[in-house]
């Protein structure tokens, strides 16, 4: 649709270990490292993209590895939990995979009339499998160990921990376009129609939490889609009209993108679907070498000699 925010592009947290990180996401998960690049605001930290086979919006998950960094704390301001898509009768599988591998998870639940998985990453980043009410037709990136059957198809639902509702619900509903779906105790679902998936924002209604700290094992930003920059200018127009600040245009060689922090403190991207990841390597390589934006590239043998190992 156009000029429509179409659910999510990406969702970015910050990480410790590299290493642990990537084994995680891409081993216990089944994810495919899309991207391994660095921070381009800082080159000595990497970025890694974790999401389907080709990176599609909507089922890319991206960290900041900040080896010896402090744990950060989940509170009011932040995204709290990220909610991926699976298919239906699959979460005996995951819980079992979780015992197998010693992840941290908690009793399958039901929410929103949906059944859901929630566990932790090895850095305790909130996440959460569900078996999505509407269809998901999602291929993911279905291996031989987690087959199509089971695979993580992308993005379901994200939630926002809030002290107030109405400014950030406004942001939802008056710029993105989003609806209100369904309020289950403090949990309050918008949704949108200009996607099938990855279209859930839930907003969690704490009045009295303290703020979170954003280090390691929190979420540093949730990043909505579009489909082009015509669409990422007219967004930024929308939120100029609702009074609020935003960046300028920024090229992420992958995306271009624009930065606004909602009232409630989230800080919310915007990008767009435009390149995509198979811009510096092709499909069948993509996250197999460092790719690095052309202004770092003259400094690629320092900046590969600063970063972590990791083993792929
Ligand atoms: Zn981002």
């Amino acid at each position: 649709m156009k000029n429509s925010i179409l659910g999510f592009h990406h969702i970015t947290a910050i990480a410790g270990n590299a290493q642990r990180n990537y084994d995680f996401y891409t081993k216990v998960l089944g994810l495919r490292m899309v991207k391994k690049t660095v921070n381009f605001d800082d080159p000595t930290t990497y970025h890694f993209y974790f999401g389907d086979e080709v990176g599609s919006p909507g089922t890319i998950l991206t960290f900041f590895p900040w080896a010896g960094a402090r744990p950060g704390q989940d509170g009011a301001g932040m995204a709290t939990e990220i909610g991926y898509s699976v298919p239906t009768g699959s979460l005996e599988f995951w819980k079992d995979r979780f015992e197998d591998k010693n992840i941290r998870h908690f009793q399958i639940r039901e929410k929103f009339g949906e059944r859901q998985l929630p566990f932790l990453d090895p850095d305790g980043l909130k996440l959460c499998l569900v078996e999505a009410a509407q269809r998901d037709d999602r291929k993911g990136y279905a291996t031989h160990e987690i087959t199509a059957q089971n695979v993580i198809k992308g993005f379901h639902n994200v939630t926002l921990t809030l002290n107030f509702i109405e400014e950030t619900a406004a942001v939802l509903t008056e710029i993105f376009g989003y609806k209100k779906v369904k309020t289950e105790g403090s949990f309050h679902r918008y949704g949108t129609d200009a996607v099938e998936n990855a279209a859930f924002v839930d907003l969690f209604i704490l009045p009295d939490a303290y703020r979170g700290i954003n280090s390691v094992g929190t979420n540093h930003h949730v990043a909505f889609r579009v489909k082009d920059e015509e669409s990422l200018m007219a967004m930024r127009e929308k939120v100029l009209q609702h009074g609020l600040q935003i960046t300028e245009k920024i090229n992420r060689d992958y995306f271009y993108s624009l930065y606004f922090r909602e009232p409630g403190g989230v800080l919310f991207e915007i990008a767009t679907d435009n390149p995509g990841f198979a811009t510096d390597e092709t499909v069948e390589e993509l996250g197999s070498t460092l790719q690095l934006p052309d202004r770092y590239e003259s400094a690629r043998a320092q900046i590969e000699k600063a970063l972590p190992e990791l083993k792929q």
